[in-house]
């Protein structure tokens, strides 16, 4: 079987702020197209609370939405009931091609920050209220492979990729 490909995909503050009352906290559009360039034609897994904030299956990718209620039912989107299940119907419908996304919330970052071979953050230079965050984790754990430097008015931020040393895999 092919290895999964598992990235994790945020957008974080330089004070670790992901969202705010079920969203995100900046408006920030060349981001959600870097979202939608890189999840185009891939697997993107995330947490019920996310789902409901973007409020439908994103078209062109696969989207696998996590909850423990087993009535929750989503056409157009496969749901499951944990992670474990997450990951095996990745695993089911990867090809050698497929990258699969954690694109969140909090609660899946948590989940799979100890599991994953990449991440894809983009680093947004300022801080901002909020009531959820990226974990924290240990940089010596990740060799930083790109930083593209950008600014938006008077937001700067970085779409910077994180690949897993593979000593610590
Ligand atoms: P999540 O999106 O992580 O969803 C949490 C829910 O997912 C849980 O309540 C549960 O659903 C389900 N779930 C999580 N883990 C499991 C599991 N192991 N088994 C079964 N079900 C599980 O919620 P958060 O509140 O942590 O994050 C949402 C926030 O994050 C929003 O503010 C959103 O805007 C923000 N966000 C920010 C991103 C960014 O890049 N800045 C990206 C994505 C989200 P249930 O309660 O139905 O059982």
């Amino acid at each position: 079987m092919t290895p999964l490909r598992l990235s994790i995909l945020v957008a974080m503050a330089k004070n670790r702020v992901i969202g705010r009352d079920n969203r995100l906290p900046w408006h920030l559009p060349a981001d959600l197209k870097h979202f939608k360039f890189l999840t185009m034609g891939q697997t993107i897994v995330m947490g019920r609370k996310t789902y409901e904030s973007i409020g439908k299956p994103l078209p062109g990718r696969a989207n696998v939405v996590i909850t423990r209620q087993t009535d929750y039912e989503i056409p157009g989107a496969v749901v499951v009931n944990s992670l474990e299940d997450a990951l095996l119907v990745c695993e089911e419908t990867s090809t050698t091609d497929t990258e699969n996304f954690i694109i969140g919330g909090e609660k899946l970052y948590q989940q799979t920050i100890k599991i994953c071979q990449r991440m894809y953050i983009t680093e947004i230079q300022s801080d901002f209220d909020g009531d959820v965050f990226f974990p924290q984790f240990d940089p010596g754990d990740w060799e930083e492979t790109q930083r593209d430097k950008h600014v938006d008015g008077n937001l700067e931020y970085h779409f910077v990729v994180l690949d897993r040393n593979s000593s610590t895999t």
